[in-house]
């Protein structure tokens, strides 16, 4: 019998996968989910505001803002001074977000006003079945409490303008991000049948839920596990999502057809990498700490209390280095941070586009990234330390580098290196039509990622020690 393109453990990766980005539309829904597994591996969550008795060989996590996750496993050998195993990625995606006050009403349709975040492929919004998800915080009792909403069906859509009236469509389309791309969310039809033309008529007391459209509040109400009426909600923050689920793809099932996987390919592959390498008895060996980082807002510049750029890093590696006055400076230079955000594999469609001796392709393994001016972290150092991890896992690298007359994306990968001073090397699954609403990759990269990630938390420390003073 032919050899199969994938695996059992990598078709198991993939399957896994999808259902951890299916139960994703937000970043507060990935970190939800990483708690989840992270309970279940017997990690204990930790809050910034307490005293931490951080003991070894235990294993904790954190969270900030409900949308940044940190989680860390304590070497049996580590004291304050030793060094930092690190996976860092990111939770957030491109997306539209409902705006603060999104109720408009045009030509007896109502609509929602959505804000654009980060870098989207924003004409690939339109004429796909929309929903919304993300956090509402709640009134209840005199307490206010924080829950995860999503609106399991297609409640909104962006529609194109036909091409009829707009002939030149194919040769160049842009949208405007603020009058062309508003969602439609109902008719004001049922409101006319209620005999009520304005929805404000009904609304007897101001409250926030009056912000927006009341079949918005109410699909979102109903969404909850309990009763609750609008006037107990205190605030939201819903990022809009395509209901079509993530699949396997292509006529071999080789692909990932799915929107986000930048970048939870890596935040799923991180988390895996990291539960999967304390299987045994390594971890009880380790002198080090192994983390991941995951962090919202990187797709805005990581400028936020919980996104890369924040103390919250430093923060959390000071307090694993209770030691000495020195342990945190010491520690640095034992670390490592592995950078995983997703690359561009080169389009067969584009070929041109991708510089001609560096052309990651599918299935032929992660992407290390390099730039010269720093757009990537990497080092011939960095770079030499994860392919000593890949020869002992058995996971074939790629290696990435930009035309010099193409532009370059980034990662957290500068911003944390230069903050701490800490090695770094920016790596990443390829893929295809980044930033889309449904973007394409291989369905091994999942199983080469976490394999690599964890071979990376198991092997770090030796492979370190073999560098002769660099
Ligand atoms: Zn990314």
């Amino acid at each position: 019998m032919a050899e199969k393109i994938l695996t059992e453990p990598m078709q198991f990766a993939a399957k896994r996968f999808l259902e951890f980005v299916n139960n994703g539309p937000s970043p507060f829904h990935v970190v939800h989910e990483c708690r989840k597994k992270l309970v279940a591996a017997g990690f204990q969550e930790l809050r910034e505001r307490d005293k931490w008795n951080l003991q070894p060989q235990n294993k904790y996590f954190v969270t900030r803002n409900q949308s940044t996750i940190i989680a860390f496993a304590i070497g049996g050998k580590f004291k304050p001074g030793n060094g930092f195993t690190i996976v860092g990625a990111h939770t957030d995606s491109p997306c539209l977000k409902v705006k603060p006050v999104s109720k408009r009403t045009k030509f007896g349709i109502h609509q929602v006003g959505v804000e654009c975040y980060g870098g989207g492929i924003w004409g690939t919004w339109f004429d796909r079945d929309l929903t919304v998800a993300g956090r509402v915080l709640i009134k209840r009792n005199d307490k206010i409490e924080h829950h995860l909403v999503k609106v399991d069906k297609p409640i909104l859509r962006i529609p194109h303008l036909a091409i009829h009236l707009q002939r030149d469509i194919n040769d160049k389309f842009s949208p405007n991000k603020e009058t062309h791309m508003v969602p439609i969310l109902a008719t004001s039809i049922q409101n006319q049948l209620n005999d009520s033309p304005s929805e404000d008529k009904e609304t007897k007391k101001l409250c926030k839920a009056d912000s927006h459209h009341s079949l918005l509040m109410s699909a979102i109400l109903k969404s909850l596990d309990f009763q609750c009426s609008s006037e107990q909600v205190v605030d939201f923050e819903l990022c809009l999502a395509d209901t079509q689920p993530a699949v396997l793809g292509g006529a071999l099932d080789e692909f990932i057809f799915s929107p986000r996987l930048d970048n939870l390919v890596n935040a799923f592959a991180a988390l895996e990498g990291l539960i999967s390498s304390l299987e045994g008895d390594s971890l009880n060996q380790d002198p080090n700490v192994r983390l991941i980082n995951l962090y919202d807002n990187e797709e805005v510049g990581s400028q936020s209390a919980q996104g890369a750029c924040s103390s919250l890093t430093e923060i959390i590696l000071r307090r694993l280095s209770v030691g000495d006055k020195t342990s945190f400076e010491e520690a640095i230079p034992k670390s490592l941070l592995v950078s995983a955000d997703q690359a561009h594999a080169v389009h067969p469609n584009y070929s041109e586009k991708h510089e001609e001796n560096h052309r990651p392709q599918f299935h032929k393994g992660p992407v290390l990234k390099f730039n010269g001016n720093q757009r990537y972290a990497t080092t011939a150092i960095t770079a030499s330390i994860l392919r000593l991890v890949a020869e002992k896992v058995d996971i074939p690298l790629q290696e990435v580098c930009v035309r010099n007359d193409s532009p370059c994306g980034s990662t957290i990968g500068p911003i944390l290196s230069a903050k701490l001073g800490m090695r770094t090397v920016d790596i990443g699954g390829p893929q295809l039509a980044m930033h889309s609403i449904r973007e394409m990759c291989c369905a091994s990269s999942i199983y080469q990622c976490s394999t690599l990630y964890k071979g990376f938390f198991q092997h770090f420390p030796e492979i370190d020690a073999s560098l002769v003073e660099i």
